[in-house]
Parts: C-alpha cells; structure tokens; sequence
C-alpha cells in the first residue's frame, strides 16, 4: 500500500517538470560527436525535428560552399576530396557566421539566410541549438568556447556515438554507394577514420575533464541510438530545468 503514494507522488513530480521544460522553454546547446560512419549527421537531424534545435552541420556547411563554388568552397574541396581537415582560418569564420546569423539577429520574424528553419510555412528560430562536425580538434573545442561565450550561450552537453570501427567501415561503405560524395571512397574512408584516430579522440578527453561528455552505444538501429540519446539529453534539460 505504502508505495503506491510513492508512486502517485513520483508521477506528480514527473508531470510538474515536463510542464516546467514547456513553460520555460529550456535551452540547451549540444555537441554531438562521432567518427566518420557514426551516424552523427542523422541523430542530428532526427533529434533537431524532435526538441525543435537549430541543426548547424560544419560538413553540410562546407558542402554548400562547394556546391556554390564560392572562393571558400574552391579551397575547401580538394582538402574534403581527400579526406583531409580543412583549416580552420576556413571552417571557424562559417561556423561563427552560421551561429551568430542564427542566434543574434533581433527580429526574430525577420527572413534570415537560406538556413533559416521553416515551419507552417513561416520563418522560426529555434531556442536550443546542435553542432554536428565541429570540433574536430582541441584547438577547435577552445574555439567553439569562445564562439558560445560570445553569443552569452554555453555547451550543456556533448553526446558521443560509439560504434566499432568494423561497424564504421561497412556504414561508410553502404553508404558510398547512394551518397555519391567525393571522400566516401575506400582510401579516404581509411584515411579519415585515422585522422578521427589521431586527432579527434582527444576532443573526447578534453570534454570527458570538463563533466560535458555523454557517450552512447551507436552500433544498433537508428531507433535504438535515438533513443538512448534523447534519455541523456532529457536528463539535461531536466537538470537545466530546475535551476
Ligand atoms: P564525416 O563525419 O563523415 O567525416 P562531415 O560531413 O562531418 O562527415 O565532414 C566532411 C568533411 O568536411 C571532413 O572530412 C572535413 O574535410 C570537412 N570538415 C567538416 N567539419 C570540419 C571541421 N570541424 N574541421 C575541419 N574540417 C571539417
């Protein structure tokens, strides 16, 4: 008999905090991490529709700029060809134009850039954001710190997929098939899965010293990762919520 009050308070609690996260409109801002394969490009997006963040993808950004053959874009490809890091006297001004563009202009009707996020029809910026692609080096991590702090934002949560490289490799490989990019092939596969090695897994460390890192399981279904990630990222908002 005793528990059941137990559980009817428990209930309460969970419906009082689930009202607050819709009342306060809890901002979060993640970094969501992962090799080459991982997957991190298409819990980005998933998880951008489902909490309503503005999804900015460095990749994506880059391959704009190729697409358009802008001067930035000319520089970058051959880089992205061969599965290189661009630099980041290329990669930091986007990123920085992406983020302030999206986050700091006052009219928050007005028609932004082509990125704006649209829904029913009508511009809407959203409150909490997901960097996907960045950093890819401590150097950047400091960066990205420093863009937040200009912004009077800061990261609350950095969410890795884990996956086994044999996994890695056979995504990628599925993958090339349809993707049609110019880096999805077997050499540059090889070669961007070390570089991840060699410089991207420190980034891990660096963010597992600061108390942000989150790591999850990636090497299920898509649903199955999703999921994990959404009950960490709960978790935070849940936390952020109640301070
Ligand atoms: P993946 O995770 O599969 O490598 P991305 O779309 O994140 O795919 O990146 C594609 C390419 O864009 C990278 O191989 C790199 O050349 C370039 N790139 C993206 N983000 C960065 C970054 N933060 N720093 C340097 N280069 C980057």
């Amino acid at each position: 008999m005793k528990f059941i009050p137990a559980l009817f308070v428990l209930s309460c609690q969970n419906f009082v905090v689930s009202l607050q996260l819709k009342k306060k409109n809890v901002m979060i801002n993640i970094v969501i991490f992962g090799a080459p394969g991982a997957g991190k490009g298409t819990q980005a997006k998933l998880l951008a529709e489902k909490y309503d963040f503005l999804h900015i993808s460095t990749g994506d950004l880059l391959r704009q700029e190729v697409e358009l053959q802008t001067p930035i874009g000319q520089r970058a490809q051959a880089i992205m060809n061969r599965g290189d890091l661009v630099g980041d006297d290329i990669v930091v001004p986007l990123l920085g134009r992406a983020l302030e563009l999206r986050s700091t202009l006052p009219d928050p009707d007005a028609a932004l850039d082509p990125w704006d996020v649209e829904r029913n029809g009508a511009p809407h910026r959203p409150e909490g954001c997901i960097i996907d692609g960045f950093p890819r080096t401590v150097s950047q991590a400091q960066t990205l710190e420093f863009l937040f702090s200009r912004l009077k934002r800061k990261i609350d949560c950095v969410v890795a997929i884990d996956v086994p490289r044999d996994e890695l490799v056979r995504r990628i490989h599925e993958r090339a098939a349809i993707s049609g990019r110019a880096d999805d092939t077997e050499d540059v596969i090889r070669h961007r899965l070390d570089l991840y090695d060699q410089q991207t897994t420190p980034v891990l460390e660096y963010y597992s010293v600061s108390g942000l890192l989150a790591t999850v399981d990636g090497s299920g279904e898509i649903s199955e990762t999703i999921g994990r990630i959404c009950k960490t990222l709960e978790l935070v908002m849940h936390l952020k919520a109640k301070h």
